[in-house]
């Protein structure tokens, strides 16, 4: 197996692209893979500042190293959600790493704003711990972003996540998010900043394969509750009619956006702003403030419990 640009020994071969690379190629083509989506996508603009939202796993280091050896000012943000035996590790890799890069890492707690981790929450709302995580996720690294004077928040999602986002709203027909789906989510509101995905046509095979070549050490567990999520068998099918027919995943993903203005979405909601935060809702107030009432009239002594239980 020969490198397709250089003649030497290959590393990796991809499938999907019909090609064989050595090492140092293949990284060179990671490389310029993102800078063409970025690219392509309009992603950054000259001199804006970029919150990277790490979270320790593979996909989101990587994104952070490809971003700064691409020469983009970055700083990278951890949420620590509370998910005890989880978050600590995920934080204490993200910190390591951001430390070796000599790049700021900005931290958020939930425990220290709620004084609960989100599977607590999850449990005393009867809600699924994966869907709050996301939502929380989603408010936190806006608000955060938007409060310190970020522009951007960038996030690892890659070519198996959009890939899985993808079917789930195809099989769901759902308009409104087919309609929106894209590397770029520009900033409809002041109060909102743009979400970007610069990772969106890599797999996940392809960035692992990067992490391990460049000696990346990433947060290699699971979260304990992912177990069973919905996008995992997304994947699992995608992954077959990859295994059948290599490049499926690619093509069904840019294919996809190519030909996004087949769905012509839904009515814009009227924006409001939540009555406690400000944030933009479609509602009087914010999901992420509605869920932290409930939760709170639900745990009168929440203080208390959690001061005991330490
Ligand atoms: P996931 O939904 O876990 O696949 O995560 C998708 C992306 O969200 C990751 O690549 C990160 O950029 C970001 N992310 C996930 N969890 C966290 C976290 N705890 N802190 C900061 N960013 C996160
Ligand atoms: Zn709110």
């Amino acid at each position: 197996m020969k490198c397709k640009k250089c003649g030497e020994k290959a590393v990796i071969r991809l499938r999907a692209h019909n090609i064989s690379l050595c090492k140092d190629d293949f990284l060179s083509f990671v490389l310029n893979s993102v800078q063409r989506t970025i690219k392509k996508y309009k992603l950054f603009v000259p001199g804006e500042k970029i919150l990277v939202a790490v979270s320790g796993g593979k996909d989101s280091l990587a994104l952070f190293d490809i971003l700064q050896r691409l020469g983009y000012p970055v700083e990278g943000f951890y949420i620590d959600l509370g998910i005890d035996g989880f978050s600590q590790r995920a934080q204490e890799i993200a910190g390591e790493f951001l430390a070796e890069r000599k790049a700021p890492l900005h931290l958020y707690s939930l425990r220290e704003e709620v004084r609960a981790g989100v599977a607590q929450i999850a449990s005393r709302l009867k809600r699924s711990p994966c869907s709050l995580c996301g939502m929380m996720r989603r408010y936190i690294m806006n608000r955060f972003a938007w409060e310190k004077g970020f522009s951007t928040v960038v996030t690892g999602h890659n070519l198996d996540d959009e890939g899985a986002t993808l079917l789930g709203n195809l099989i769901n027909w759902q308009v409104g998010y087919l309609a929106r789906q894209s590397p770029l989510l520009p900033a409809t509101h002041p109060r909102l900043v743009k979400k970007v995905k610069p990772l969106a046509r890599l797999s996940e095979r392809e960035i692992l394969a990067y992490c391990l070549f460049r000696g990346i050490a990433y947060h290699e567990e699971r979260c304990p509750h992912s177990k069973g999520a919905t996008s995992i068998k997304q994947k699992e099918v995608l992954n077959l009619l990859e295994y059948h027919s290599p490049g499926s995943k690619i093509r069904f993903y840019q294919e996809f956006l190519k030909n996004q203005e087949v769905f012509p979405g839904l009515e814009p909601h009227e924006m409001r702003e939540c009555t406690v935060c400000g944030f933009p809702t479609t509602r009087d107030m914010c999901q992420f403030c509605a869920i932290l009432e409930r939760f709170r009239e639900l745990t009168p002594l929440q203080g208390q419990i959690e001061e005991r239980k330490d």
